[in-house]
């Protein structure tokens, strides 16, 4: 990883140095004894630095029982290195403060920067870790993510896309791109600028070690440090929340209400140091605040999923009963298109078509087709003396009639006024007379109850037949044929039939 990173930064793209007065900082800090002389003169140099670092000192941060005046009186409350770290952090979060801004929120980055500090250092006092450093760490454990902006500015964006789009954290979308991370990055500008190499180790696990470790307890709590910054300034504040709150109660035996507390603390210390070090707070809420309005969200987004799921399922109800009602409107079409309405047998359109297909289907396969036309006997007779009604009545009763006796491939129409036609698939001559013959009979034996009237009726058929063996015949020829016969029918006495 090391090589790849000293390979990516070299001439042409270089590290960014360290500002003039963290230089010489780091380098009394580097000699053996670092006094708190060397590192007074260097802060007093600059007045207004002085002046913040005095303001840090009396902040909330360090709880100081009496207000500190001079920075004498700050090391002896606070420590040296305390001192030391005060001051790098303000000049080098001042020297970066100037980059030129795209698509890098810089503001954000040093809110969430500053934050994590503040964490860092509360989270090493609630839990006893001696680590003077911890601020400085949790400040600059992200710097890398600043500097891959700074000198990859056009990739950077495309890195930001892809962290978007395909929903992956920043180190996996930054190795994906560079084969190193921003804590690798973060580790080696640090190490150049000459931290102590303990603090830049601790930065460079602390994406690794979030769950509690032994073997860097520091690079621990810069994870947890981390995650409550992103409960301030991220997006997912009810889950980090709970991963805090998971962390802290399992690995190191706080209670949830002193888990609250600490993050409420951080929350309240940050808005402090944010603005020591001019970073704009913008609106940092309590904690109990963001985590109301986290609970009053999930409560929304429950709700809505439920009001989703039970439309989804009226609106599955309603397409059902919209299809069944488009189904049953379907077969009222056809029913109107293909049906007589007073009979309720198929009308003379839909006999021509079927008639037509049956013929073709005879022909292919050789089969025998027979039709018969039926003609009711002196059916003005019924009209005359029952009434044009009683003549409907009995149209459906003979109707009817012809279905109970015929078979269920046979196929029925009302041809005309009182005039049938049965269709007969794969029904030879001989068959088609039986049949015929039958239904026949079974109208001579109707006795059909109209009001107080009973009626009898006698009906005459004229069959046509073909075998397709030898012959064909069309339409034309087989409706020919039977009115011929029918016609016989009638002549030779009705109540007949006549092929
Ligand atoms: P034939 O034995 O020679 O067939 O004598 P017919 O009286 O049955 O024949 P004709 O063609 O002279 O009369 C048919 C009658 O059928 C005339 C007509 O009023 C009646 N008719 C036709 N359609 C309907 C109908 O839908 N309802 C009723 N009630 N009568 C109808
Ligand atoms: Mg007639
Ligand atoms: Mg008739």
């Amino acid at each position: 990883m090391t090589t790849k990173i000293e390979e990516f930064f070299n001439e042409d793209i270089k590290l960014p140095s360290p500002p003039g007065v963290a230089l010489k900082i780091l380098e009394a800090v580097r000699q053996e004894e670092n006094s708190f002389d060397d590192i007074a003169r260097i802060i007093m140099v600059d007045p207004a630095l002085t002046a913040r670092i005095l303001r840090v000192a009396n902040s909330s941060l360090f709880g100081l029982p009496n207000p500190v005046e001079s920075l004498s009186q700050a090391t002896a409350l606070i420590g040296t290195n305390a001192l030391k770290n005060i001051a790098l952090s303000f000049v080098i979060v001042q020297d970066f403060q100037d980059v030129p801004q795209g698509s890098f929120d810089l503001t954000l980055f040093w809110k969430r920067s500053i934050t994590t500090a503040v964490a860092a250092e509360t989270l090493a006092g609630a839990v006893g870790v001696n680590d003077s450093d911890i601020f400085v760490s949790g400040l600059l454990q992200d710097i890398g993510t600043l500097v891959l902006y700074l000198v990859d500015s056009d990739n950077f964006a495309a890195l930001l896309d892809d962290k978007r789009v395909n929903n992956i954290s920043a180190c996996e979308a930054e190795k994906k791109q560079y084969d190193f991370d921003h804590t690798d990055v973060s580790y080696h500008l640090l190490s150049t600028w000459g931290l102590p190499e303990e603090m830049c180790q601790t930065i460079r696990i602390h994406h690794s070690e979030v769950k509690k470790n032994i073997c860097n307890e520091s690079a621990v709590l810069l994870g947890i440090a981390n995650k409550i910054s992103a409960i301030y300034h991220g997006m997912n504040s009810g889950t980090l929340s709970k991963d805090v709150h998971c962390i802290l109660e399992d690995g190191y035996g706080l209670s949830p209400e002193q888990v609250a507390e600490l993050i409420d603390i951080v929350g309240d210390k940050s808005r402090e140091i944010l603005e020591l070090f001019t970073i704009d707070p913008g609106d940092i809420k309590p904690f109990s605040q963001i985590m109301q309005e986290a609970n009053e969200e999930l409560g929304r987004l429950n709700l809505s999923y439920a009001q989703v799921v039970l439309e989804l399922k009226q609106s599955k109800l309603n397409a059902d009963k919209l299809a069944l009602e488009l189904k049953l409107a379907n077969d009222r079409l056809r029913d109107l298109a293909y049906r007589d309405a007073l009979t309720g047998l198929f009308n003379h359109r839909y006999f021509k078509d079927i008639m037509e297909s049956e013929l073709e289907r005879a022909a292919r396969y050789k089969n025998p087709l027979s039709l018969v036309l039926i003609d009711i006997d002196f059916f003005k007779k019924v009209n005359d003396t029952f009434g044009h009604q009683a003549g409907d009545y009995v149209l459906r009763e003979v109707a009817d009639t012809f279905i109970k006796l015929l078979r269920s491939c046979d196929i029925v129409a009302r041809y005309g006024g009182e005039e049938f036609a049965v269709i007969l698939p794969e029904t030879t001559a001989c068959s088609a007379r039986i049949l015929s013959q039958r239904v026949r009979r079974g109208i001579e034996q109707l006795e059909i109850h109209y009001k107080a009237d009973t009626i009898s009726i006698t009906i005459s058929c004229g069959i046509a037949s073909c075998d397709f063996t030898n012959t064909k015949m069309t339409l034309e020829d087989f409706i020919k044929q039977s009115d011929q016969a029918l016609y016989r029918a009638k002549r030779n006495g009705r109540n007949r039939v006549e092929m």
